[in-house]
């Protein structure tokens, strides 16, 4: 059904697809910007289907807060999706156990205070139609989206679409155009700016009708095991089964389906062996043995595939007033669920540069430096996460890299989102300074990971890690992940971020060297290091100035004692 806008009507924002991220961005315009019309141009029209519909479901802290205070969905999403219990990771079966309760994992306990959600798409994009609508948006359904002409000096840009309702070609006016239309990527292709990445990822996903509960993949007696996520609640996590290249996502959905996915780096798991459903079923049979065959009681509703997931831009807003949003902007890589988070950053700066150029303030460089943010956040994010595939099937290396980047999640990126300081100037230059030493620091951990993963001995493990083991990342957490703080507050929370960061690449690198060259950790036992100096290769510790520190020394036991009990580093070499 295509609505009664007529062909060649006129609206101020005109938003070409209307997904998460089209519909989101819709709704804050529609809230931060009221007198403005908006019109929404999409493919499908409703219903949407609940469950079978889109991935991206899981979703953190920073898009929760989007979605929550910035588009004021917080009681539609307590009523219409499920909280989310945090990331869960399952690792490999460790050698010479045949048990599901034998695989190490790391995950929560309990539901944290700041919430996050697993998100129904159909249902989420099914209702924010709905409810855009409400408040006097356009929704143009069932058309399909041929080409943007692209007004010039000031003049106003042209939509061209075919609606359901007629063969002739029609159009839309508006002051600002912006390309949400996923990986169709309308406005990338037509400027020639997408660019994307080499390694191969891919993957493929499905739902399947009913809860398969990981709970159920351990027998009941069992009752240790059950007691470490007291309740049944490790189903509301986003449920991982890792190994070395390769993770099998198990998210459940508040319309009683849950979401199954592989996603693989391709010189591991060629896609060949997944690329389709019944390959994809054999694939789980034989890496997931236990769980393939619990899904082989569900049913399945549907089936995708994408090859080489992750793409870039080299630009993606314009003082021209055109912008692109969600997969149709760039696309990072979905461990770690950050897709919204990126949507949530671009759709932000859109709204606000709209605001900007209707004030007559938005310049061309204000606008390549918004673009620039989500492009190296995008960056950045692809990079640091894709490290892991090599290292997933070490639990110690992995369950130390995820300690890593859920405290450099929780300190440098999702503080940004909270309260949009990212918008302010002021606020993020002064973030950025406390913070200057953290990308030398995360590029040495990265490494350190690595190296851990191929040389890791054994001599440090674990069986359950609850993330919050950790009392001082908790409380971290819920320090930083709080809007509107003044500047002075920012900067002060932002040197103790730091100062923790240094601390637990410390504890870290200890529990590596515990692991992989117990002969050598008594020469590190009361010193306190050089942070940016660490390395697996003792050779060089004197060399790299391991033990001539840049700060002056601190007790690191807050972080080191609870660390060191987790992975059982005494308990295993003695
Ligand atoms: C394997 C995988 C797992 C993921 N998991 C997560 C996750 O857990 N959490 C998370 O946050 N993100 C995740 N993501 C990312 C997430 O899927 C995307 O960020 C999100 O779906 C992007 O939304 P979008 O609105 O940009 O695109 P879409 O949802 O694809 O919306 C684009 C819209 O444009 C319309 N459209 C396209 N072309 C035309 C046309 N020619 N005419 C008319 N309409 C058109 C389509 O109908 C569609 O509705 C994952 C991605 C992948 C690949």
């Amino acid at each position: 059904m295509t609505s009664d806008t007529p062909s060649g009507a006129s609206v101020d924002v005109v938003i070409c697809g209307g997904g998460f991220a089209g519909l989101t961005l819709a709704r804050q315009v529609q809230r931060e910007h009221p007198d403005l019309s908006v019109a929404v141009i999409d493919r499908l029209a409703r219903p949407l289907p609940e469950g079978a519909f889109k991935v991206g479901e899981s979703t953190v802290e920073m898009a929760a807060y989007y979605l929550r205070d910035v588009l004021g969905l917080a009681e539609y999403l307590d009523g219409a999706h499920l909280r989310k219990l945090g990331l869960r990771l399952f690792f490999p079966q460790p050698e010479g156990t045949t048990t599901f309760a034998e695989r190490p994992e790391i995950g929560l306990s309990k539901f944290a205070t700041v919430p996050s959600y697993q998100i129904d798409r159909g249902r989420f994009e099914h209702d924010l139609r709905g409810l855009i609508e409400e408040d006097g948006a356009r929704m143009i359904e069932g058309a399909r989206l041929d080409e943007v002409e692209m007004g010039e000096n000031g003049a106003p840009h042209r939509v061209f679409y075919y609606g359901d309702d007629s063969p002739e070609r029609q159009s839309l006016t508006a002051r600002w155009v912006v390309d949400a239309s996923g990986r169709r990527r309308l406005l990338q292709r037509q400027l020639n700016l997408g660019t994307q990445r080499e390694a191969d990822h891919n993957a493929v996903w499905f739902r399947i009708e009913g809860l398969l509960d990981v709970d159920d993949l351990v027998p009941a007696e069992n009752r240790a095991w059950h007691d470490r996520v007291p309740d049944g609640k490790r189903r509301f996590s986003t449920n991982h089964l890792v190994d070395t290249g390769y993770w099998v996502w198990i998210i459940p959905l508040s319309s009683n389906k849950t979401s199954i996915g592989i996603v693989a780096l391709k010189d591991m798991h060629p896609f060949d062996d997944f690329r389709n459903l019944e390959r994809a079923q054999d694939w789980l049979r034989r890496k997931e043995p236990a769980f393939a065959e619990k899904l082989a009681q569900h049913e399945v509703l549907d089936f995708g595939a994408i090859r080489n997931y992750s793409h870039s831009s080299k630009q993606v807003f314009s003082a021209d007033r055109w912008a692109c949003t969600g997969d149709a902007a760039v696309f990072a890589d979905p461990l770690y669920s950050p897709g919204a988070d990126l949507i949530a950053f671009a759709n932000c700066s859109i709204s606000w540069m709209i605001g900007e150029e209707i004030a007559g303030r938005l310049t061309p460089e204000v606008a390549e430096e918004k673009s620039r943010f989500v492009i190296s956040m995008s960056e950045l994010l692809t990079r640091s996460i894709q490290v892991n595939y090599h290292i997933m099937g070490c639990p110690q290396a992995m369950g130390g890299k995820l300690f890593w980047d859920i405290t450099a999640g929780w300190s440098v990126v999702q503080p940004l989102m909270f309260g949009k300081t990212f918008l302010d100037n002021a606020k993020r230059d002064a973030v950025r300074a406390a913070s200057r030493n953290f990308f030398f620091l995360s590029l040495q951990m990265n490494q350190l990971f690595s190296d851990w993963a191929k040389q890791s001995r054994g001599h440090v493990g674990f069986e359950f890690i609850d993330y919050f083991v950790v009392d001082a990342i908790r409380e971290m957490r819920d320090r930083n992940l709080v809007p509107d703080k003044p500047v002075e507050e920012l900067v002060a929370d932002q040197q103790e971020n730091m100062r923790l960061l240094e601390e637990l690449a410390q504890a870290l690198f200890r529990i590596a060297v515990a692991d992989v060259h117990p002969e050598h950790a008594h020469k590190l036992e009361g010193k306190w290091l050089n942070a940016w100096a660490i390395s697996l290769d003792p050779a060089k510790w004197d060399e790299r100035g391991l033990f001539t520190p840049r700060s002056a020394p601190r007790d690191i036991s807050r972080v080191s004692v609870p660390l060191n009990k987790a992975f059982r580093v005494r308990e295993l070499q003695h």
